[in-house]
Order: C-alpha cells, then structure tokens, then sequence
C-alpha cells in the first residue's frame, strides 16, 4: 500500500546524495492519484475508490464520469482506471 514511500526514499538517496529534499508529500488516508484523460488528454482523472462498493472516475478537466461495481473488495486505482479507459475506448470504437 505504501509503497510509495520506499520509491521515493531509493531516488532520494540515489539521486540527491546528502541533500535532503522534502518531496515526500503521502497522505496516509487517501493516496492522490492522477490519471491521463482518454478524451481530454490532460492529467485530470481522479479515481475515487470505495464510494458505496463502486469505484468512480472524474475527470476535473472536461467533466468526464465513469462509474463501475468494484469486483474485488480492495481494488486499485490503476485497475480502476485501466478498466474505464479500457471501457472508454472499446465504446467509442
Ligand atoms: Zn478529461
């Protein structure tokens, strides 16, 4: 779940050496995902995880809302988001 954090630590000590840059910005309840929008193209897309057993998809720039049943009790973001833009596509051919 937090795995954010062991990624962020590696290119912190890899890249900035002694200096300690405070680029760790993890929110603990939600972790802020941001997703490229298929119709707008701008990094937009916010999933939203665990809203009354359906997951949803907004996007802040055009507007766009997808919503699906989660299939599983703890889903991903990213499996979320892969399932609507793979939805997204295949609807509009
Ligand atoms: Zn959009």
């Amino acid at each position: 779940m937090i795995y954010y954090t062991t990624k962020y630590n590696t290119i912190d000590s890899e890249k900035m050496g002694r200096r300690k840059r405070k680029i760790i910005r993890i929110t603990k309840k939600q972790l802020p995902k941001v997703f490229s929008c298929p119709q707008c193209g701008m990094f937009s897309i916010r999933v939203l995880l665990d809203v009354e057993s359906e997951s949803k998809i907004v996007c802040g720039s055009c507007g766009l809302k997808w919503k699906k049943e989660n299939t599983s009790k703890k889903p991903e973001a990213i499996d979320v988001y892969n399932t609507f833009v793979d939805e997204f596509v295949s609807g509009r051919g």
